[in-house]
């Protein structure tokens, strides 16, 4: 078995037993594999092994990968800070965008989706850890940016997604984790029908899975530690 398949097989395990000791089914928690940085070569040896939806952080990079792989049927997720100028891109070669903090950006991509495909699946990114994270709109701004972004015609708004300070201790790493669900049931309450919790990477994803996370973004448990970003 190539390392990418025991790797895979290990993450996996994790998400049964992290489901398990929060009483979740584990087919609640998709497995989204990030392959940023790594060649395409990667991806293949991980879609040979059953993984089906792959995460990337930059637009070019990103790009060559998913036209690399357009044989295997994969299913990609943009997850990186996304500027206006390279939004069509993304519209055109993604099919979920996780790191939205911006009206301006979500009417963009709903412009520029292409009419042949689907709409864009969508989370919105909020920073649930304060002043030490720039990423993500504020807490208090989620009820209206997902609002608006609800009505946008070529998009499918699915969720919230966030990025926390990376910590050691399981309580802390659950903390902004219980946040993000607590900002996605407000959201709910609002009348904008959510299903989708994008949080959890390779260090968090046990917190993240006892907090509700549907969608955990895993690359080096994966694909072993990048050599830089
Ligand atoms: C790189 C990255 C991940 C994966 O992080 P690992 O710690 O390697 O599992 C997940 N989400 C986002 C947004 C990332 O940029």
């Amino acid at each position: 078995m190539s390392a990418i398949a025991s790797n895979l097989q290990a993450v996996r395990a994790r998400i049964v037993k992290a489901a398990s000791n929060a009483g979740r089914s584990p087919e609640k928690v998709e497995l989204l594999a990030v392959s940023k940085t790594w060649p395409a070569d990667c991806v293949v040896a991980a879609a040979r092994a059953g993984q089906r939806a792959f995460g990337e952080n930059y637009v070019q990079e990103g790009v060559d990968k998913v036209l690399a792989t357009v044989d295997l049927d994969l299913v990609w997720h943009f997850i990186g800070p996304l500027q206006s100028n390279k939004t069509r891109p993304v519209a055109e070669h993604f099919a979920w965008v996780h790191s939205i903090e911006r009206l301006k950006i979500a009417e963009r991509l709903s412009a520029q989706r292409p009419a042949a495909l689907p709409p864009l699946q969508i989370c919105v990114q909020v920073n649930v850890s304060g002043e030490t994270s720039k990423s993500g709109c504020a807490p208090e701004e989620a009820v209206a940016l997902c609002q608006a972004i609800a009505d946008l015609p070529r998009l499918t708004l699915r969720g919230l997604m966030a990025i926390p300070e990376p910590t050691d201790d399981f309580a802390a790493q659950r903390a902004p984790f219980c946040r993000l669900r607590e900002i996605f049931e407000q959201v709910r309450a609002a009348g904008v029908p959510l299903d989708s919790l994008s949080m959890g990477m390779s260090h968090d994803l046990e917190a993240a899975v006892a907090e509700g996370a549907t969608i955990v973004r895993i690359g080096t448990a994966i694909f072993g530690e990048r050599n830089h970003t």
